[in-house]
């Protein structure tokens, strides 16, 4: 199986090719990483398509290693350097939930007004395996560890999550919503 290395990572993936396929994407299908590549390739060579996956792949690098189980004795560098995402005691959830709630309600308030959505309430949990989730009633969860992210990746959870109120699923309409919230907001200053 290829591998990529994303934040020094190594990621295993699939590759495949689709005839249905109109777009080059990714998913994650029983905690593996599939990337599909429409075929044929028309006006473009094997190699430039591949480039141009590869490339795709790299840049959902957040999204993968969020969805993605990653072993934590092989790649454990990141949380080397944050401690405080492989404690998970009870007294260290206590200590940082409510600057957590405070954080996610901040952050999710004014996305979601930018966003067009809106949300029922915020939970803040321990959460082992995922950085939250999104309820059918319109219910937000976070995991309290949101505080020790970049803000840069704590406002691409909340963003990802809120999304999810318009398109509970990983659909293309899903990705778009996402990047055009995150892009308007980051390339604003270069909007005329
Ligand atoms: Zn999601």
């Amino acid at each position: 199986m290829p591998q990529i290395i994303l934040n020094s990572q190594k990621i295993p993936y699939q590759k495949r090719y689709s005839k249905r396929a109109k777009n080059i994407r990714i998913s994650i299908q029983n905690e593996e990483l599939i990337l599909t590549i429409p075929k044929p390739w028309f006006f473009q060579s094997k190699e430039s398509i591949e480039k141009r996956a590869l490339d795709f792949l790299k840049s959902k690098t957040d999204w993968i290693l969020k969805h993605i189980k990653i072993d934590s004795k092989k790649n454990s560098e990141w949380q080397i350097k944050n401690p405080d995402l492989q404690n998970y005691s009870r007294a260290h959830y206590l200590k940082y939930k409510e600057e957590a709630r405070k954080l996610c309600e901040e952050k999710s308030e004014s996305w979601a007004e930018k966003m067009g959505v809106s949300y029922n309430r915020i939970a803040i949990k321990s959460l082992k395996t995922k950085w939250g989730s999104c309820s059918s009633k319109k219910n937000l969860n976070f995991s309290y560890k949101i505080v020790f992210l970049e803000a840069e990746k704590q406002d691409y959870l909340i963003v990802h999550e809120l999304a999810h109120l318009k398109h509970m699923n990983h659909s293309d309409d899903f990705w778009n919503f996402v990047c055009d919230t995150l892009w308007n907001k980051k390339f604003k200053r270069f909007k005329i």
